[in-house]
């Protein structure tokens, strides 16, 4: 007996389709508004997909390409214009941004309704007092993953491996929203093998390359790897190749479902955001949000 593996990559497909279906019930056309200073190659990267997929969906996307040596004033006053922007419904300023810069500064100054990343101090807020907003992507796509396998989550025991604002932290309440009861473990965590082994969900946002490892798994449970983490290849010398945070193929036979990564969360990122986006404009111009977007 082994595992189902958790296909991200045909979810966020399908969580696309929707967005896209999203799109054409609305009055008019969403933008997002991507932000990228510098030339670094994964941003690049990021931000040209988040672009195709936006436009793919039926939106349109607005993306402003600054220099590595841009200050923090002029990038600032960009955001603020887009803030203003009545025809901008979404703004993402792509992370890391290039040393001198203070991402905390930028991102303080989007709006929090315009916030498709849900990374401002509003956004958590929001979050974390039960109030409608936009929440982080990431974290949002773990608990979509979680629901499309186990359908209803209440009272289920979900252990957080992890607590990091952009990833640990917000899925936790993320999950206490589905009524689950969490647990959030870190690096002071006492035992974490006995911790992880209570969850019914468990979620490890680490970073650390296959440290859960099978024995660690309640029979049966529900992986969720949010880990990404670049290893050199066994089969390939002189390569790299991606691994989640949990050892995958011994815990598979352990699990009742679990992401594989690369194609278990990391797709579901841009999907969340494009479906950030349609819920963003629907929020500032009073539409209802589609309830194709529901999970
Ligand atoms: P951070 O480094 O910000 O946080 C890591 C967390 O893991 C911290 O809370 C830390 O605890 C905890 N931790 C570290 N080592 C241990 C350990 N040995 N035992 C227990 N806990 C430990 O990482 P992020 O949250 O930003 O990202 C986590 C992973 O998720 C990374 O691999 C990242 O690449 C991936 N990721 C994937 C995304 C996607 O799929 N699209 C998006 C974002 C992230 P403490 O707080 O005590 O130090």
């Amino acid at each position: 007996m082994s595992g189902t593996k958790i296909d991200g990559k045909a979810y966020a497909e399908n969580l696309r389709h929707r967005v896209a279906d999203a799109v054409k019930s609305l009055p008019s056309q969403p933008t997002l508004a991507v932000v990228l200073v510098g030339e670094d190659p994964a941003s690049q990267v990021y931000v040209a997909n988040k672009a195709k997929f936006t436009v793919e969906t039926g939106m349109r996307s607005l993306e402003h390409k600054l220099p590595a040596q841009t200050d923090e004033d002029t990038l600032i006053r960009l955001v603020r214009t887009l803030n203003e922007d009545p025809e901008v419904d979404g703004i993402l300023v792509q992370l890391p941004l290039p040393k001198g810069l203070n991402s905390d500064r930028v991102i303080a100054e989007i709006h929090p309704d315009k916030d498709v990343d849900g990374l401002t101090e509003a956004s958590a807020g929001r979050l974390s007092l039960g109030k409608p907003g936009l929440r982080p992507c990431t974290p949002t796509g773990c608990v979509m993953l979680a629901k499309d396998q186990l359908g209803d989550l209440s009272g289920k025991h979900c252990v957080v491996l992890g607590r990091s604002i952009l990833v640990g932290k917000p899925a936790a309440l993320l999950f206490l929203e589905q009524n689950c009861t969490v647990t959030i473990a870190h690096s002071r965590t006492k035992d974490l093998p006995a911790v992880c082994r209570e969850a019914d969900i468990l979620v490890p946002a680490v970073g650390r390359p296959q440290m859960v490892q099978s024995d660690w798994i309640k029979p049966g449970a529900c992986v969720i790897d949010v880990g990404i983490n670049r290893v050199d290849s066994l089969k390939n010398p002189g390569k790299t190749r991606l691994v989640g945070d949990v050892n995958y193929l011994p815990s598979k036979k352990i699990a009742g479902s679990i992401t594989p990564v690369p194609g278990g969360v990391g797709p579901m990122t841009i999907a969340c955001l494009l479906r950030n986006t349609v819920i963003a404009a629907c929020m500032r111009r009073d539409w209802d949000v589609p309830s194709v977007l529901d999970f």
